[in-house]
């Protein structure tokens, strides 16, 4: 006769069974002297967040005690928030005098212990989701590889290579002695005309992006005379759009000068990167759009000043950051005040990595309430990624990503700066 199971055996899966339940029951208590929620424009005192494997399951007022197996995190002097996240960073590379030579130096193995580290310091400033507006592609590995455990960083939304028409702000070989530059195409995010736009957005896609970033006007860094013209014709940029939407990508789009932007929003990109020469008919259209802008104020500030130091860029350079990188803060304050909607975003990598709390002080210098650039960094970001279902906020049910800040930001936003604990989907990379 067979026998259907052994008493033993079962026993030990029954023992197994009860002990996993066990271990899933176990909780992590936060206790929080203050807490901003990302919802509520009020900070809460002497809360509790309990946190289940890699989700916050409830928040309870008071400091709720532990019950046995639970761990309890004491945050009762600090300040606790949602995981930041900063909608421009760019993960492979970092602000150098040499950085025009690291093209021709650099394999893309260098590229990626360098951005190792850069992620690794980015998380450690509080930032546990980023999007990562352009590089090689190497960035669509680090992605990876921190989703895998290998690497420690922030949440990655990657566009892999920007695309750019040729000797757009993109191109890869701007700069180049002719017979390097060749002609990269659209597999290197080189496109002219709506059908190699599309086959560029299709790359992107098999490479593994998550969005697609465009150059839609000139930029200050590219070696290049113009920084601010339009770069794309419209039905480009259209062809860029409804093929992105095949994909369920979003468009990200670098502008400095109106006319560009003015395209770019018209054909229905997600968010405008800089905006600096933003006009009121660019306000009102995006406004209607409900295009989301992106400043990165630090980034303007910081090419300004080291254009300010001999031989920091190569010349062509050094006029665009002048020009450009001093006028973000004042478009800003003024897109603000107009009602657009701003999710925050530093450009981190065109200044040092690690730093991206910088901008927060910008933005309340430029007449944003704290808690308002709290909220461009939290929830809104979370809704111009499209992800507001399980991240942005300290809500039951949301991924547990949780940082806390010495002090009260509400009265000194320069706390943000000084984040001291870090927690990414429940697990603790930083407590100090
Ligand atoms: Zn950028």
């Amino acid at each position: 006769m067979k026998k259907l199971y052994t008493p033993a055996p079962f026993c030990i899966a029954i023992l197994l069974l009860l002990l996993s339940l066990e271990l899933f029951a176990q909780q992590t208590l936060i206790h929080c002297g203050n807490l901003i929620d990302g919802l509520q424009n009020q900070t809460q005192s002497q809360m509790t967040l309990v946190i289940q494997q890699n989700k916050i399951i409830r928040i309870e007022k008071g400091y709720t005690n532990p019950g046995s197996g639970d761990k309890v995190i004491d945050l009762k002097n600090k300040t606790v928030l949602p995981g930041l996240m900063d909608m421009h960073v760019h993960l492979e590379g970092e602000t150098n005098k040499n950085r025009y030579l690291d093209n021709f130096t650099q394999n893309p193995a260098d590229k990626a212990y360098e951005a190792a580290v850069y992620a690794r310091t980015t998380l450690m400033a509080g930032f546990t989701t980023v999007r990562d507006l352009g590089g090689s592609g190497v960035n669509v590995s680090l992605r990876n590889a921190i989703n895998k455990g290998l690497v420690i960083g922030p949440r990655i939304y990657t566009s892999g290579k920007s695309i750019a028409t040729t000797g757009g702000h993109a191109d890869p070989t701007n700069g180049y002695r002719k017979d390097l530059m060749g002609d990269p195409g659209p597999e290197a995010g080189v496109a002219n005309g709506p059908d190699e736009c599309r086959k560029a957005v299709r790359q992107r896609y098999k490479d593994g992006a998550d969005l697609i970033k465009i150059t839609a006007t000139g930029g200050v860094l590219s070696v290049a005379k113009d920084g601010s013209s339009p770069q794309f014709a419209e039905d480009e940029i259209r062809a860029i759009v409804e093929t992105a939407k095949d994909y369920g990508f979003k468009v990200a789009a670098h502008a400095h000068g109106a006319e560009g932007m003015k395209r770019a929003v018209r054909a229905g990109v997600t968010s405008i990167e800089h905006g600096t020469l933003m006009d009121d008919e660019t306000i009102a259209l995006m406004k209607k759009n409900g295009t989301f802008y992106v400043p990165t104020i630090t980034a303007g500030k910081t090419v300004a000043d080291s254009a300010k130091i001999p031989n920091y860029y190569p010349a062509v350079i050094v006029p665009k950051a002048l020009a450009i990188g001093s006028q973000i803060q004042g478009t800003f304050a003024k897109a603000y005040k107009a009602g657009v909607r701003i999710a925050f975003g530093t450009d981190a990598g065109v200044f040092r990595h690690g730093r991206n709390a910088a901008e927060f002080i910008y933005m309340v210098e430029a007449g944003m309430p704290p808690m308002a650039a709290i909220q461009s960094a939290t929830v809104v970001a979370a809704e111009l990624l499209g992800v507001k279902d399980r991240l942005g906020s300290l809500e039951a049910g949301k991924l547990a990503d949780i940082i806390a800040v010495e002090g009260n930001p509400l009265q000194n936003i320069a706390a943000m700066e000084k984040v001291t604990f870090v927690m990414r989907e429940g697990v603790v990379y930083k407590n100090e």
